[in-house]
Order: C-alpha cells, then sequence, then structure tokens
C-alpha cells in the first residue's frame, strides 16, 4: 500500500476505507464490484490518488462532500470530479492560503519525498458531474445514496453505502469534535433541518459508522440526534450567553459546549 509515509489508512469496514492526511483530514475510499469511489481528496500534500490505486485496480471516481480547501487536494489528479452544483464554480478557486496556513504551523511527521513546501498549493479541478439529493452511486453491487445537507457550506452532500451502512457527512456532524459554524460558508439555521435528515437516514437504515471529514468512524449513531437537539437549542437562544474563545485563524468565536462536543460559531452564521 502506497502511504507515502504520510497517509494513515484504515479498512473499518470491508472494502471500505478511511484515509487521513496529517492526522486530520480524513478521506474514504469504497470499492464495489466494478468501480470504485474516492470521496474527499484531503490537502494533497500525498497523492490520494497513488495510495487508492495501490490498493484497488478498478477504475476510481472523484466526488466531493464539500469544496472547502481541506477536502479538494486531490481534484487536480482527477480528469474530473463529481460535486453539489453550488459547488460548481469552487473548483477553481485559489485555495493557497490554507496551504500556507499549513506549512507555517505543521509541526507532526515529515512531509513526503518530492514535496516542496515552498511551492505548495493546490491546482484546480474540472467539473464532471453533479452529485446531489436523490443522486445514486452505483460502483456495481454496491450503492451510495445521496442528500443534500447544507450548513457547513451550500454545496455540503451526504452519502449513505447500503452495503456496510456507512454514513458520510462531511464536516455537518462530527462526533467528539466541535461543529465549525464559525467558517464563512456556514449557516446556522440549516443545520437543524440537515441534522434531522441525516438522523432520520441513520435511523431508517440501522446505520452501523457515521463518518466525518475529521473524526473517526463513530458507531454510535444517536449522537447525530443528540447534535440536532443542541444546535436547535443554540439557534432558539437556550444556551446564551456563549463563552468567547479564540479560535487561532478564524478569531474569536462563540463557543457553546455540550456534553461530549461544542458548537463554534460567528455572527454571520447566523443571518
Ligand atoms: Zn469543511
Amino acid at each position: 500500500m502506497d502511504t507515502q509515509d504520510w497517509y494513515d489508512v484504515k479498512e473499518f469496514a470491508p472494502g471500505t476505507y478511511q484515509f487521513t492526511e496529517a492526522e486530520r483530514w480524513n478521506m474514504f475510499l469504497f470499492i464495489g464490484g466494478e468501480r470504485a469511489l474516492l470521496l474527499d481528496g484531503g490537502i494533497g500534500v500525498g497523492s490520494a490518488r497513488r495510495l487508492a490505486e495501490s490498493i484497488t485496480d478498478l477504475p476510481i471516481d472523484h466526488v466531493l462532500t464539500h469544496t472547502h480547501w481541506d477536502h479538494v487536494g486531490a481534484i487536480h489528479e482527477w480528469e474530473s470530479v463529481g460535486v453539489h452544483p453550488n459547488g460548481k464554480d469552487k473548483l477553481a478557486n485559489d485555495y493557497s492560503a490554507g496551504c500556507r496556513d499549513f506549512v507555517e504551523t505543521w509541526k507532526g511527521r515529515p512531509f513526503p519525498e518530492g514535496f516542496d513546501p515552498e511551492t505548495f498549493t493546490i491546482p484546480p479541478g474540472k467539473f464532471g458531474r453533479a452529485v446531489q439529493e436523490g443522486d445514486v452511486i452505483d460502483l456495481g453491487g454496491r450503492t451510495l445514496r445521496v442528500w443534500d445537507t447544507p450548513g457547513h457550506s451550500p454545496c455540503s452532500i451526504s452519502l449513505f453505502d447500503d452495503k456496510e451502512r456507512v454514513l458520510i457527512t462531511g464536516d455537518l456532524v462530527k462526533p467528539g469534535m466541535p461543529l465549525f459554524i464559525q467558517v464563512p460558508t456556514a449557516v446556522l439555521s440549516d443545520y437543524g433541518p440537515s441534522m434531522r435528515k441525516l438522523e432520520k437516514i441513520a435511523k431508517e437504515n440501522d446505520a452501523r459508522w457515521v463518518c466525518s471529514g475529521h473524526t473517526d468512524p463513530c458507531g454510535d449513531i444517536s449522537i447525530i440526534g443528540r447534535m440536532a437537539a443542541f444546535v436547535e437549542e443554540v439557534e432558539a437562544g437556550a444556551h446564551e450567553p456563549p463563552k468567547k474563545r479564540e479560535a487561532g485563524k478564524w478569531g474569536v468565536v462563540d463557543e457553546y459546549e455540550a456534553t461530549g462536543f461544542s458548537v463554534w460559531i460567528k455572527d454571520h452564521a447566523r443571518k
């Protein structure tokens, strides 16, 4: 397996892999009977495509849960990429600010061979197809269904793998980590409905794993409903006043603490 001494790889269900880049950014490889799917691509310091192709010989499609810089690092490695229509124009964004910030603050394992921190940026990708609610991605004997789940970003989608009952939530539900409602694209009022949608999908389909862009697979699906309820309370003003917290590049954010997780918000997301 070609980890480039950079990616951590976990096969948490048969034919279902979580790759983690730089200990904080996840992507997921689903292997079907005829095709494979790589969901998200990390930040692209390593080559996610090389890693994926070292695991399967099947053709691999690349789809994004949303277009934040820390998920699009592999878009240039594919001929074209699947993304929600709201993210179509973002594939050509300039992501160099995030890249610079990462290189300047990274203190972990050495960069992979051949990586140049001086020139690191994320090249643009090409839009291939819209991926949105109602779509079914057929990998041959394995299907993933798609739902629109805005909140963290207007282009956020979630996917459910019918074979291993894995729910991928992008950055919407992050068990054990703060919910990032402070990012520029976040809309607080979209969180509750999207999370309730995921709660229903997880229950109806007896989901086994809830997976996100930044946390390890979580086997406790009740976390979705608990997070939804808390976010709804925050939106209704039930937890005022929030704590103020210094949150690095995001400046001072409002922090609401629940049991086992917290919520970070900036005012723009409340409108
Ligand atoms: Zn994000």
